[in-house]
């Protein structure tokens, strides 16, 4: 039995002080409100949240951070740079910058990442002696690092659609297509069945975009011998919208729908560029819907209708996308932050709110029903943010959220096991791993 003492703990209740969770295996056997501290019990102060989920992350875009704002551009422009990283990435390389990406992650508290992955295979598009080894290499990663990941195998066939129809692959792109959808499933089912014995790996499935994959394609992908979440990129841009709807005479949303795909397990990533009939049809749906405003932002995507999703009934969950900034309690800020901006009032996603967005929403749209909560039966995933901080000092416990950062983490425990302590990584210093994963592949 592991056991942590919370002087405050974020239950599904509210919050609550002094508060005793024990747990056997990984998993919460007990919670003890207005408990004392027992001997042995591992003291956490502040308030302490349950572990937060990733729901959409590009491990290898942490590499771009800091190093594409010096000419201007549009997501295009940024999208060439990318590339470049990828070309540059084998396994190896892979499984340092992911591993030091989240231990980066995990002092931020985040306890699962959704890891949407398409840098499948070597140069040219040929496969590895295991043609999973990239895969691979983000899975140990995470393990290394102390997370859960779900590892969402992203099918990538086409290299584009414009108004004339899908376009070839460029060079960068043959790495990501496994050249047909039934290869694409092969490789998977080889995953999922690789990975089985692994507690901490669900893998999922993902449609990289309308863009990528032909409608023809969608159900390949959806095949429930894989089940699990299924993930897709959605409108993040105008121009995929206007291609859409000259090829396939609706918009990516109604594609979807059209194609059978809207059920629980469906997450949309961006869903920025939306008609009023995508926003119902997303409510109606029971969808999630990922955010990732700090990327939106960065690329210019431009501001997506959360809050009408939000109250149209779609499940609102977070991302770090592109890893401009790696954490999610600003993902939230800023999301609240956009729908002020958009609607002319405040506060349509209050505190208590933005706690499930990260914690109950973002493992449900990974797969991990039984994570995100700090009650019986639940993954023993805690998160200890300080309360006298120069950002947190003098705030009310229950809107500590909207003023605290990742910096304010200080502990983080992830199936029981501590993995951050006083805001320290058990992998020791991440910011050189990062700088020792990141500056050859700019060599
Ligand atoms: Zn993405």
């Amino acid at each position: 039995v592991t056991a942590y003492w919370c002087e405050n703990a974020w239950l599904p209740e509210g919050v609550v002080a002094s508060v005793r969770v024990a747990g056997v295996d990984g998993v919460v056997s007990q919670v003890e409100v207005g408990a004392s501290p027992q001997p042995g019990d591992v003291p956490l102060r502040g308030v302490v949240i349950p572990g937060m989920a990733n729901a959409h992350s590009h491990a290898f875009h942490r590499a771009l951070r800091g190093r594409t704002h010096d000419d201007g551009g549009t997501f295009w422009t940024w999208r060439e740079r990318m590339y470049a990283v990828a070309a540059r990435l084998d396994p190896d390389s892979y499984l340092r910058l992911a591993t030091a990406v989240y231990a980066e992650m995990a002092l931020a508290g985040i306890t699962a990442v959704g890891e949407f992955h398409y840098l499948h295979h070597g140069p040219g598009g040929v496969p590895y002696d295991d043609p999973n080894a990239m895969g691979l290499a983000l899975v140990d990663a995470a393990r290394t690092a102390g997370i859960r990941i779900t590892l969402l195998d992203a099918c990538y066939l086409e290299g584009g659609l414009d108004a004339s129809g899908y376009l070839p692959l460029d060079p960068v792109q043959r790495r990501f297509s496994d050249g047909d959808a039934e290869r694409w499933l092969d490789r998977v089912l080889a995953l999922q069945s690789g990975t089985a014995d692994r507690d901490h790996v669900v893998v999922g499935r993902a449609i990289h975009s309308v863009r990528a994959v032909r409608p023809g394609d969608f159900s390949t992908v959806a095949d429930n011998r894989i089940g699990g979440p299924l993930h897709v990129h959605l409108s993040e841009q105008r121009a995929e919208n206007d291609a859409c709807l000259a090829v396939h005479g609706c918009t990516p949303t109604a594609l979807l729908e059209r194609e059978w795909l809207f059920d629980e397990e469906l997450t949309v990533v961006h869903a920025v560029h939306l008609t009023d009939a995508d926003v119902r049809l997303l409510g109606r749906g029971g969808v999630s819907v990922c955010a990732c405003p700090t990327t939106e932002a960065d690329l210019a995507d431009g501001i997506a209708p959360f809050g009408r999703l939000a109250r149209a009934g779609a499940q609102i969950c977070l991302g770090s996308d592109q890893q401009v900034q790696t954490d999610l309690l600003v993902e939230a800020q800023r999301l609240d932050q956009h729908e002020r901006l958009l609607s002319g009032r405040r506060g349509s996603f209050r505190p208590s709110g933005m706690v499930h967005d990260l914690t109950v929403s973002g493992h449900r749209s990974l797969g991990w029903p039984l994570a995100g909560e700090i009650s019986r039966g639940h993954r023993l995933d805690l998160v200890a943010l300080r309360l006298d901080s120069v950002r947190t000092a003098g705030a009310a416990l229950e809107q500590v959220l909207t003023c605290a950062t990742a910096t304010d983490v200080t502990d983080v425990v992830v199936d029981g096991e501590r993995v951050v302590t006083d805001g320290q990584h058990r992998l020791g210093d991440v910011g050189r791993l990062l700088q020792e994963a990141i500056e050859p592949l700019w060599a």
